[in-house]
C-alpha cells in the first residue's frame, strides 16, 4: 500500500529523519515547516495522512489539529501527533483536538509504519464513500455539511466490551458509562454472535482473554459482513506491542494500553464514534443518491429510468415462468387546463395527490412509476388482463369519485384520468411492446370521451 504522507515539523532535521524512514517503506512524502502551509496542503487534498509535530512556533500542533478536524474539507484526514512529550495529559489534549494517534520521539520504526498503514487503510474506506457521495449529481444533502453537524452532535455511543477480567472491565465501565451505554460480554465464545446481532458503535476487545485468541476474534469481526466496518478498539498490556501491530494490520481501528488513562480512553472512543458517524452519514448519502437516481422527486414514485430497467426484468421473469404480466398506463385528462386555470403549483399538487391515490390502489409488488409529466405506468406481475382491468377501474374511480382538495383546502377540483391496459402475449419479444399496447388503449380511452379504462384490443 502506498500513500502520501505529509510531515509537518519546524525543525528540518526532524523532517528529514521521518521522510527517510517513510520513503524506505515506499510512502510518498511531502513536507511543511509550519501549520499554515500544512493546512493549505490538506485543503488542496494533497495528502492521505498527517504526521504533525506538537511544538512549533506561532501555531502549535494542537491548534493545527483542531483546525484540520473542524474543517469539513479536511476532517477526514487522519492525524498522528509526533511529540517528545509522552505524558498522558498531552496525549489526551491531542486526542481531544481530534488527533487519531500519537507517536513519541524518538519514533520507533515499526510503530511508525503500522500506525501510518492502519490509518491510511481506514481512510481509504472513507475516501471511497466520499467519492461515491460526491458523484451523486442530485444529492439532497451535502456530506460535508452533515459532517459538520456530526462534529457538533452528541457522541453518546453504544459500546460493547469483550473482557473476561472483572477488575478490568469494571474499571472501564466506570470510566465510560457516564458518556456512553456500555455492555460487557465476558464469554468470548459468545462474542462474535452477539456483536453481529446488535447495533453497537464500538467494540472493545481485551487482548488478554484467558485461553482465547483475541486476534482471531478481531479477524472474524473484520470478515463478517455485519461487523466489517464496526470500529474495534483493542485493550492491551503495554508489553504487547507486537500483538498491537498485528491487530492494526488486520484492520483494528485503534488500541489503548494498560494502565488505562480515563481521559485517553474517553478521547479514543469519541474519535471512533465520530468517525463512524461520519462514515454512516456518507453511506446514507450514497444510499440517497442511489434512491434519487431511480425516484421521481415530485411524487416519490419510481421514475422512468427505473421503470425501463425493471420492466425488462419483470418481463423476462414472466416469460420464463410463463406467468401473466400486465401494465396500466394512466394520463390525467385535460391537465393543461388545470395549469392554465389555477397555475403550475396547483398542477403539481394534483400530480402529487394523484400519485398518493395511485399508491393506495396497487400492491407493493406492483411497480408504480411516473412515466412522464402527467402520465403514469403501473407494472403488475402475476396479473392477467381481467384482474388488471379491475385494478385500473379501481384507480379510475379513486380519482374521479372524490374531488381533489388543493391550496390547503381553498379549492376543490374534479379530476379524471384515462387508462389503457395491456397484458403480455405469448409472442411478445420486447417489454416495450407491452407499453406500446397500453398506450394504444390509453389513446382509445381519450378518444372515446376520457375518464375510462380501455383494453389494448378495444
Ligand atoms: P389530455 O386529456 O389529452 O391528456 O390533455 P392534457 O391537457 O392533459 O394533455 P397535454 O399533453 O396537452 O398537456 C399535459 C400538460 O401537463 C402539459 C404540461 O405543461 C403539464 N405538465 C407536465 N408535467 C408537469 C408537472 O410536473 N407539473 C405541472 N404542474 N404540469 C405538468
Ligand atoms: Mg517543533
Ligand atoms: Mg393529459
Amino acid at each position: 500500500m502506498t500513500a502520501r504522507v505529509l510531515v509537518v515539523d519546524d525543525i528540518p532535521a526532524n523532517v528529514k529523519l521521518l521522510e527517510a524512514r517513510l520513503m524506505a517503506e515506499y510512502f510518498q512524502v511531502i513536507t511543511a515547516s509550519n501549520g499554515y502551509d500544512a493546512i493549505e496542503l490538506c485543503e488542496r487534498d494533497q495528502c492521505d495522512i498527517v504526521l504533525l509535530d506538537v511544538m512549533m512556533p506561532e501555531m502549535d500542533g494542537f491548534e493545527v489539529c483542531s483546525r484540520l478536524k473542524s474543517n469539513p474539507k479536511t476532517m477526514h484526514i487522519p492525524i498522528v501527533m509526533v511529540t517528545a512529550l509522552d505524558q498522558p495529559s498531552d496525549r489526551v489534549r491531542g486526542l481531544e483536538c481530534g488527533a487519531d494517534d500519537f507517536l513519541t520521539k524518538p519514533v520507533n520504526d515499526l510503530a511508525l509504519t503500522t500506525r501510518v498503514k492502519s490509518l491510511v487503510r481506514l481512510k481509504l474506506v472513507t475516501d471511497e464513500l466520499r467519492m461515491r457521495a460526491a458523484s451523486g449529481e442530485t444529492m439532497d444533502i451535502d456530506p460535508l455539511t452533515s459532517a459538520e453537524q456530526i462534529n457538533n452532535s452528541s457522541i453518546r455511543g453504544k459500546i460493547v466490551m469483550i473482557d473476561d477480567r472483572v477488575s478490568s472491565y469494571e474499571r472501564m465501565v466506570k470510566y465510560l458509562s457516564r458518556e456512553h451505554d456500555v455492555e460487557v460480554i465476558t464469554d468470548p465464545q459468545e462474542a462474535l454472535f452477539r456483536v453481529a446481532e446488535s447495533n453497537y458503535d464500538v467494540v472493545m476487545v481485551s487482548m488478554t482473554l484467558d485461553g482465547f485468541d483475541s486476534l482471531r476474534l478481531c479477524s472474524q469481526l473484520r470478515s463478517l459482513e455485519r461487523t466489517r466496518s464496526l470500529p474495534i478498539l483493542v485493550v492491551a498490556n503495554d508489553d504487547q506491542e507486537s500483538q498491537i501491530s498485528r491487530a492494526l494490520e488486520m484492520g483494528v481501528n485503534d488500541y489503548i494500553s494498560r494502565p488505562l488513562d480515563k481521559n485517553e480512553l474517553l478521547a479514543r472512543i469519541r474519535t471512533q464514534i465520530r468517525r463512524k458517524r461520519y462514515n454512516d452519514c456518507l453511506k446514507d448519502s450514497v444510499q440517497n443518491t442511489i434512491e434519487m437516481a431511480v425516484t421521481d422527486g415530485l411524487t416519490g414514485l419510481h421514475n422512468r429510468r427505473y421503470l425501463d430497467s425493471h420492466l425488462a426484468t419483470l418481463f423476462e421473469k414472466a416469460r420464463v415462468k410463463k406467468s401473466p404480466l400486465s401494465t396500466i398506463m394512466c394520463d390525467i385528462d385535460h391537465f393543461k387546463k388545470v395549469n392554465d386555470t389555477y397555475g403550475h403549483d396547483v398542477g403539481d399538487e394534483v400530480i402529487r395527490e394523484f400519485a398518493e391515490r395511485l399508491k393506495k390502489c396497487v400492491r407493493s409488488v406492483d411497480l408504480a412509476s411516473r412515466y412522464g409529466g402527467e402520465e403514469f405506468v403501473v407494472v403488475m406481475p402475476d396479473t392477467d388482463v381481467a384482474l388488471a382491468s379491475i385494478v385500473a377501474e379501481r384507480i379510475r374511480a379513486s380519482i374521479a369519485d372524490h374531488p381533489f382538495i388543493v391550496e390547503k383546502g381553498a379549492k376543490q377540483l374534479t379530476v379524471t384520468i384515462s387508462i389503457g391496459v395491456s397484458s403480455i402475449e405469448p409472442d411478445d419479444e420486447d417489454p416495450q411492446k407491452l407499453l406500446k399496447r397500453a398506450d394504444i388503449g390509453l389513446y382509445a380511452a381519450k378518444k372515446n370521451g376520457r375518464n375510462q379504462v380501455m383494453l389494448e384490443a378495444a
